[in-house]
């Protein structure tokens, strides 16, 4: 029995639950996966949008802006890579420049600070490959880069740390109000009940919100098709280039990420398939078609993988984050498509405090408002490295080539509270498996520390949870020694 559950482990979930462990509550996350950020929060663009692009007066707008004044003090108490980067609206059309102008003045309403637009000339002189067709651009000092795993993860771990419980592997199957007045979760891994329930689903939050309301939801899975490219390549770029928008969104952007990649997308097809996140040949090409007006000469030689994300999207195109009319103690945190990332914070923030007023929650006296992330080695100096091999050898052995990641910090990712129990849980947090390669070479390693570390079987390792195993058994016997 908890005070609170909350369904749906991705960086909404995540905010909620670290929110919510500043106060005396008995919370507990429930996740269908087998680790935090395994839906939309692990694919799209891990920009931190300035806040322009929302209506006026929508809570979108107002959670955005807050959520990107908030990451510099988060990113600093987690410990997680941030970069202010600042973005672009490129404007590649003399008649379009109006748009620009639209832009500037929703982001002044918006209240984003520091809007600047910009000739061809300046433009041009910030980011010189920019399209030869350039006219102006919107400059948002504002805008940033961040690392969405980290994000998450970091909120989850701070969370776990302050009393929250996490539960993986589970999946709510469906919701009653008991005659008790409490909600009856029945999942894959038993029932559980709670006062309250934060509805956190990502693209499944309108078949939690239907569970228990008459009032319908509906979510359509807008698919968004990306190019990550090598690091090789990661300066093409210094600001985030957008396109200008359109009614189906952001458009596809030029951007480096936090880790000094280069990213290419997103497209934005409507699926309506929760589980759709095959990239198609179509998408990608379109992803370059249309990067390429804005970036000229991209270099896509150098793409070394390729994934696409859903996004929740509602036909009112606005966060809906309330109380269920005809299901009180029920709190939707729906519709959390773009700018769901950097509203995060501000999302967390404002369910705790309805929680806060409506439960009469009290602030604990011991709550750690920090978290040290995983001692990274990149950029250490030979007198630095040299230290930390001395105290922990496990340092001084790479396993990830190509991100030169040691074995010190898969360990570190494995033993930490919420720790890794997979590949992909083990690249989310350390990078390794994230360069060039793309795992090629150190998957059999990050197996072999696996399987010691946690002493599951070759056969029991996934890629990420589920059926995802990447052993089914021994094609030879063993070998006796003669
Ligand atoms: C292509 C694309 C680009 C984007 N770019 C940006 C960007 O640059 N900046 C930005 O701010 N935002 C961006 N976004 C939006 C941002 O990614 C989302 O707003 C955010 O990740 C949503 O997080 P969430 O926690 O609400 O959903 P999710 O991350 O999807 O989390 C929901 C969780 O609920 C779990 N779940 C679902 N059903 C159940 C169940 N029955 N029982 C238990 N668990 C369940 C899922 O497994 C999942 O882990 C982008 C989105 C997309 C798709």
């Amino acid at each position: 029995m908890y005070d609170v559950i909350v369904i749906g482990a991705g960086v909404s979930g995540c905010a909620v639950a670290r929110q919510l462990s500043r106060y005396d509550v008995n919370v507990c996350v429930l996740e269908k996966c087998e680790d935090v950020c395994e839906g939309t929060s692990k694919a799209n663009s891990a920009i931190v949008h300035a806040g322009f692009d929302a209506d006026e007066g929508s809570l979108m707008a107002k959670l955005n802006v807050k959520g990107n004044a908030m990451m510099d003090d988060l990113a600093k108490d987690l410990d997680i890579p941030f970069k202010r980067n600042g973005s672009m609206v490129v404007c590649i059309h003399k008649e379009e420049l109006d748009g620009l102008k639209t832009l500037y003045e929703r982001g002044v309403k918006n209240g984003v600070p520091g809007l600047k637009i910009l000739t061809r000339e300046e433009a041009l002189e910030m980011e010189p490959n920019l399209s030869d067709n350039v006219e102006g651009a919107l400059f948002a000092p504002t805008g940033g880069i961040i690392c969405p795993f980290e994000l998450t993860i970091a909120m989850a771990e701070n969370a776990n740390v302050n009393g929250v419980e996490f539960r993986f592997n589970t999946r709510v199957e469906d919701i009653k109000k008991g005659e008790d007045g409490l909600w009856h979760l029945r999942t894959n891994n038993g029932e559980y009940t709670a006062k309250y329930v934060v509805n956190a689903a990502g693209v499944y939050a309108d078949k939690i919100h239907n569970m228990v309301s008459e009032d319908k939801m509906h979510i359509i899975e807008r698919r968004g098709d990306y190019c990550l490219l090598d690091k090789e390549v990661g300066g093409y770029v210094s600001h985030t280039i957008f396109p200008q928008p359109t009614k189906y969104g952001k458009g596809v952007l030029v951007t480096p990420t936090v880790h000094g990649n280069l990213l290419i997308g997103p497209t934005a097809i409507d699926i309506e398939n929760k589980e759709g996140t095959a990239t198609t040949a179509q998408g990608l090409n379109e992803v370059q078609a249309k990067a390429s007006e804005n970036v000229k000469n991209l270099p896509m030689r150098n793409v070394i993988t390729s994934f696409a994300g859903l996004r929740a999207h509602l036909e009112r195109h606005e966060f809906v984050i309330e109380e269920v009319k005809d299901a009180p103690c029920f709190i939707d945190v729906a519709g959390i498509e773009s700018p769901g990332l950097s509203a995060s914070p501000a999302i967390g923030e404002m369910v705790a405090d309805m929680l806060k007023d409506k439960m009469g929650l009290k602030e604990k006296e011991n709550f750690i408002s920090t978290r040290k992330g995983i001692t990274r080695t990149e950029g250490l100096s030979i007198e630095e490295m040299n230290e930390l091999i001395k105290k922990n050898p496990a340092y001084g052995t790479i396993v990830c080539r190509c991100e030169s990641i040691t074995e010190g910090e898969i360990l570190d990712a494995i033993h930490r509270p919420l720790g890794a129990r997979s590949l992909d849980g083990v690249k989310r947090r350390t990078r390794a498996g994230m360069g060039r390669c793309q795992a090629g070479f150190c998957s059999p390693r990050t197996m072999e520390i696996l399987n010691r570390e946690l002493g599951l079987t070759y056969e029991e390792i996934t890629k990420s949870g589920g059926k995802s195993n990447i052993v089914i058994e021994r094609t030879k016997g063993e070998v006796s020694g003669s």
